[in-house]
């Protein structure tokens, strides 16, 4: 097998460069595979053009980014290779969070909020490269029917999975969706198999409302544009009218903006629950109507990475629940990644999601 491989390797904030570099070997305890799709998160793209720091000791890289990514396994370390967890041809994904399963938060079965966790693409090199090593734990295979770019989103989507899962949906709720970015559009179609009734999606472009109705959303709100067709001044008035004045049941926001997760508490009915999201500024505070959240008997709650929910997630996607093909629209090899990150900066073609193929 090949000694050198292609990677993207991020120096500093617009200083990327596509370079011949050693293909990883895999520990013990480690599984090396061939990237064979890594999609574009927002994140990556914060990263490139230095809106966020990496996780790693000086803020920057060398590093390869990526962490949305499916492969095929190529060699496999001596611990899973003497389980039998792994074979060479296995397709996988890895999510890239890879907690240690040791330290005391892991062993309260919370692991997305180990102390000890390294993240493939943030902190540890990540898919926008030809070859990567993941730890064992953190793969999950992937059954030969799902593409490769629908293996990619697997991250993305287990993460809003959690998400719609912490709304406790019940049969013919009333689910809003503030968002419709990849994951708002994911959150959609999850709620839509977890039994809601009607399904909401608000947002500011018609063309992502448009994929959301695609995706099974039985309404569509445009906040924003007047010229919109579903075009609403008054969001709360709108939702009370969808509801005869019920208002939602569930409310999440996949956004970091905090006018929206103000929004969802004003539209968030009896007994509802909200769920925020989306990733705000680190000095960013919510105001939340105290006694009107209490008389009506509401639950807040927070919801972060995807803790166990990724074979739920590999599961929907395989039995065709959520259906990527209308989230996955733009594609790019792995030497044109500054210009896809370019592209989907600038909502170049309207993109949901770019995916980096090999
Ligand atoms: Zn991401
Ligand atoms: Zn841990």
């Amino acid at each position: 097998m090949a000694k050198t491989m292609k990677a993207q390797v991020f120096y500093e904030p617009n200083n990327m460069r596509l370079e011949q570099v050693p293909v990883p070997q895999p520990a013990d305890d480690q599984v090396l595979f061939a990237v064979k799709a890594c999609s574009i998160c927002g994140s990556d793209v914060a990263y490139y053009y230095g809106a966020s720091s990496l996780e790693t000791p000086t803020g920057k890289g060398p590093l390869i980014l990526g962490h949305e990514f499916a492969g095929e396994v190529v060699e496999v370390g001596k611990i899973p290779a003497k389980l039998g967890l792994f074979k060479p041809g296995d397709r996988v994904v890895a999510d890239p969070v890879q907690y240690c399963n040791a330290c005391p938060v892991c062993k309260k079965g919370q692991p997305n909020l180990c102390e000890y966790k390294a993240v493939l693409g943030v902190s540890a090199n990540g898919g926008f490269a030809e070859y990567c090593v993941s730890h064992y734990t953190g793969l999950h295979k992937v059954p030969d029917g799902i593409s490769w770019e629908h293996a990619a989103l697997t991250e993305p989507l287990a993460d809003a999975l959690y998400a719609v899962n912490n709304m406790q949906i019940e049969t013919g709720d009333c689910a809003v969706v503030i968002g419709p970015g990849a994951i708002g559009l994911m959150m959609v179609q999850l709620a839509k198999a977890a039994g809601a009734g009607k399904v909401v999606l608000v947002g500011t472009r018609d063309y992502r409302l448009e994929i959301g109705k695609k995706g099974g959303a039985d309404v569509v709100i445009n906040t924003q544009d007047k010229k919109s067709p579903h075009y609403a001044a008054d969001l709360k008035k709108r939702i009370g009218e969808l509801t005869g004045g019920m208002f939602a049941d569930a409310v999440v926001t996949p956004t970091g903006a905090v006018e929206a997760m103000e929004e969802a508490l004003a539209i968030s009915g009896r007994r509802s629950r909200v769920v925020f999201f989306g990733l705000p500024a680190d000095t960013a505070v919510i105001k939340v109507p105290a006694l009107q959240s209490i008389l009506w008997d509401k639950t807040i709650r927070f919801s972060w990475l995807a803790p166990l929910t990724w074979p739920g997630a590999v599961k929907a996607i395989a039995s065709g629940q959520v259906d990527l093909s209308m989230i996955c629209t733009h594609r790019y090899p792995l030497d044109q990644l500054k210009e896809a990150l370019a592209d989907v900066k600038d909502r170049k073609g309207d993109p949901i999601k770019a995916v980096v193929q090999f």
